[in-house]
């Protein structure tokens, strides 16, 4: 019914709280992006307490927003070279995923075209995962999303080799993100609670935490934009998030996942924003499949979806792109080849895919 091997340690001063299971190895790779880390506070809470424990560490402080397959590369030389023995990824989903790969080219020394071949996935690396941003819950997901550095194409890979061991999920680590991607993150994570009710492969047991999710999200997403320091608030969005992650874990994602690649890999839109942008006419297209469900939330959250749709409008994600017709025409290719696209509880035609990109296409 349920799988998750991670062991999560949650709220204020997690990290403190977590020590006892720190010890993964000898020496650990810290993986995260450039600048995070550091704002966050969690570094200038980590080293101190890794020097406690002995735990020796190198960092690799260079993954971007979108991670390429050719950084997880790099990640996998270092930690080698560096004779590390498990990972602590610190960061949003873009370290956490690449710290996923990086773990599992070093285990089975893979070359980036064979990071997708889940065959050649025999073995991986422990991993500790400190989220700093409330969206994507990879801290207690087996995926990893990637952009191949050649193709630019985005796809994830997942299995349950890549669970982190230990997650530590401190709101204080938040307080620190801008409002963009504060509002981005905690829609990331609301697609992930819509996605487990959507999914093909939905389980009725974790309904009770998708409902609470959502209304987290909904009662503290406005006080969040409005007071960054608001730790309460803060921890709602992190606690909501992490019930994003633990129901895509189970149910996996769907075509609202699927849609929004092309446009973050084409204009460098958010993943959570690419998600916000097609959540409303995502949640028309797969109403008539599962009315029971829809109609099940709304009570369950005591909101008409009307009401949902104008709060969700009351966010900045109205985006009109320029799309080509040559783009269009690749683009539905690769959504309906799209893995995510299997558990999607109606899977669109060419045509109504079609209809579906122009809702955010500039001049239809
Ligand atoms: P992200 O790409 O990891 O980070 C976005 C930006 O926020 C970066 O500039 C980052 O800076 C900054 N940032 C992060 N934490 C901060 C903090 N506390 N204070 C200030 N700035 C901070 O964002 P994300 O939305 O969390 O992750 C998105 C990625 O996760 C996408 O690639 C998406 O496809 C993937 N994803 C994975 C899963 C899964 O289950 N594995 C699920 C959904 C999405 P730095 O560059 O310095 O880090
Ligand atoms: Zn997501």
């Amino acid at each position: 019914m349920f799988y998750l091997p991670t062991r999560i340690i949650f709220g204020e001063n997690a990290l403190k709280d977590a020590a006892a299971h720190l010890a993964l190895g000898k020496r650990a790779l810290i993986v995260s992006g450039r600048s995070s880390a550091v704002k966050s506070g969690v570094m200038s809470e980590l080293i101190p307490l890794l020097n406690e424990l002995n735990i020796e560490h190198k960092i690799f402080a260079q993954i971007v927003e979108n991670p390429l397959t050719s950084q997880v590369i790099i990640g996998k030389e270092v930690f080698l070279e560096a004779g590390c023995d498990f990972i602590i990824a610190i960061g949003g989903g873009s370290p956490l995923d690449a710290a996923k790969a990086i773990a599992i080219a070093a285990a089975n020394d893979l070359s980036e075209d064979e990071l997708y071949q889940l065959d050649l996935h025999e073995k991986s690396f422990p991993i500790v995962a400190i989220p700093t941003t409330h969206g994507t819950g990879s801290e207690v997901t087996q995926y990893s999303v990637l952009t191949h550095s050649k193709t630019k194409k985005k796809a994830g890979f997942g299995s349950d080799l890549n669970f982190p061991q230990l997650a530590i999920i401190d709101p204080r680590y938040m307080t620190s993100l801008s409002p963009k991607v504060s509002l981005h993150t905690a829609l990331d994570a609301l697609s992930h609670l819509l996605e487990g009710l959507y999914s093909l492969s939905r389980n009725e047991h974790l309904y009770p935490m998708i409902y609470r999710g959502i209304r987290l999200i909904v009662d503290n997403l406005s006080l969040c934009l409005r007071e960054p320091k608001h730790l309460p608030a803060r921890q709602a969005l992190a606690l909501a998030s992490l019930y994003g992650g633990i129901t895509i874990a189970h149910t996996g994602t769907t075509l609202q996942h699927a849609i929004g690649y092309p446009f973050t890999s084409a204009f460098d839109i958010p993943h959570g924003l690419a998600n916000a942008m097609f959540m409303n006419v995502m949640m028309e297209f797969n109403q008539p499949n599962i009315e029971g469900i829809i109609n099940q939330l709304f009570e369950a959250i005591k909101m008409s979806k009307e009401e949902f749709y104008h709060w969700l409008e009351s966010f900045p994600i109205q985006i009109k792109v320029e799309i080509s017709d040559d783009e269009e025409e690749r683009w539905i290719d690769e959504i309906l080849g799209a893995r995510n696209i299997a558990a999607s509880p109606r899977v669109p035609t060419y045509e109504e895919l079609r209809t579906l990109i122009h809702s955010v296409k500039k001049g239809v």
